[in-house]
């Protein structure tokens, strides 16, 4: 059993109950084994396997199984147990569960010592057609598979695909898209629309140069300051931002790519305790994109934030439950961000935003960040902050 600073165990097998088997959930899950081998830990997640979510849109070019780790893989690795079920993690119910100590999960009751809520944030929808995709159709099904099986209808000559959102989820998979569009020798245009000015607004503008100069090279059209209104049989309906001009393109199929849905966020203080009507809930912590930590620490949706922040909560989770009662406050900021501009590019910032990288670099430092977690996964903690 490893060392954890200020955490004097007492002699008591905890009862954890993770929900949520993401990148927070399950660096949590990696924490709790590492510093108490014998806590009987559940997870508790609809999916019967953990996305790794930031590859996605490499399944253009590599299998979804690449990115997928059966729970019951996970459950023989960590000793936990997996329940396939949806929670929800409202205030009401999450207050319920603090005054009552146990969750009722199919009819079962589930005893615990604490809780932690790691269920991500839940990526933004829009009314749903045959011809339009999200990220969830993405979760389930290969990035060819959706294409092929919705091109294959049009009886355009050079269809267009209109992708929209041009933050780092969007921009990532329209590079794939494209270059398996070259790879694949198939005839078809792209168009990215984004509501902004540039792509990449959240990054430094050397970001939104890049990625629109390497746009340009591969003919993909880009609709700047323009909000998406729908998609119809064979073309989308558009509109101008400031002057509210409607206008139509021809387009076969929308991807929509419009960001994280803000409202299951939950507050927390410093340490990671839920906060509900400004109290610490003291055996209910959160980790991850669904959890707002009050500190000077990143409350970035990123995975290298979510990971920090479901170590920190298992550390405090630890500690809460030992004789001192000392916690660790949350205090991680990203050391980078690299964004794939399709298999051979990419454009990222390290150690500072305005330190930008580019081309083989920037892959690099994103293959050295993807095997970390992976070693994770595999038990090794590489993590040193
Ligand atoms: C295409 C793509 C590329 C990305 N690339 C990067 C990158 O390069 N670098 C980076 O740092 N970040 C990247 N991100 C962001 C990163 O993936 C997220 O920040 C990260 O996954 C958040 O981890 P999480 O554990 O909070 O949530 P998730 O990883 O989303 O996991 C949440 C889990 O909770 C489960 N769940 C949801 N609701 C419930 C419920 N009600 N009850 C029980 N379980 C539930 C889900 O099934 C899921 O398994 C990318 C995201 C996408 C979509």
């Amino acid at each position: 059993m490893s060392f954890l600073p200020f955490y004097i165990p007492r002699r008591k097998q905890l009862k954890i109950v993770i929900i949520g088997g993401g990148y927070a959930g399950l660096a949590a899950l990696t924490t709790l084994s590492r510093y108490m081998p014998d806590a009987n830990i559940t997870i508790v997640d609809p999916r019967s396997q953990h996305i790794k979510i930031v590859h996605l849109h490499e399944t253009f070019r590599r299998p979804l199984q690449d990115f997928l780790v059966p729970f019951p893989v996970l459950e023989q690795r960590f000793g936990c147990r997996h329940i396939c079920a949806e929670l929800i993690t409202e205030a009401d119910n999450v207050r319920q569960w603090q005054n009552d100590k146990f969750i009722t999960i199919h009819k079962e009751t589930l005893e615990f010592d604490y809780v932690l809520i790691a269920s991500g944030a839940a990526a933004g929808q829009a009314d749903r057609e045959n011809n339009i995709l999200d990220l969830n159709d993405f979760l389930t099904t290969p990035g060819p598979n959706l294409l092929n099986s919705h091109l294959v209808t049009t009886n355009q000559g050079k269809p267009f695909i209109s992708v929209i959102g041009g933050g780092a989820t969007g921009i990532q998979f329209l590079f794939e898209i494209a270059h398996f569009f070259r790879r694949q020798k198939i005839k078809c245009n792209l168009r990215l629309v984004d509501g902004n000015d540039r792509v990449l607004q959240q990054f430094p503008t050397d970001f939104s140069h890049y990625a629109e100069t390497r746009m340009t090279e591969l003919g993909i059209d880009f609709y700047p300051d323009t909000y998406y209104r729908e998609q119809q049989n064979d073309k989308i309906m558009l509109e101008t931002k400031g002057t509210g001009q409607k206008f139509d393109l021809p387009s076969v199929m929308t991807l929509l790519f419009l960001g994280n849905k803000m409202d299951n966020l939950l507050s927390a203080n410093t340490f990671g305790q839920v906060m509900i009507d400004q109290q610490p809930l003291q055996n209910i912590f959160t980790a991850g994109d669904c959890a707002s930590y009050n500190s000077f620490g990143s409350n970035a949706m990123t995975a290298q934030s979510a990971v920090r922040k479901g170590k920190l909560a298992a550390r405090n989770i630890l500690r809460s439950s030992g004789a001192l009662k000392l916690f660790e406050p949350y205090l991680h900021h990203d050391l980078g961000y690299v964004i794939s501009l399709g298999p051979t590019d990419a454009v990222g910032w390290l150690a500072l935003e305005n330190n930008v990288v580019s081309g083989i670099p920037a892959l690099v430092i994103k293959e050295l960040v993807e095997t970390q977690y992976d070693l994770l996964l595999a038990g090794i903690d590489t993590y040193l902050i």
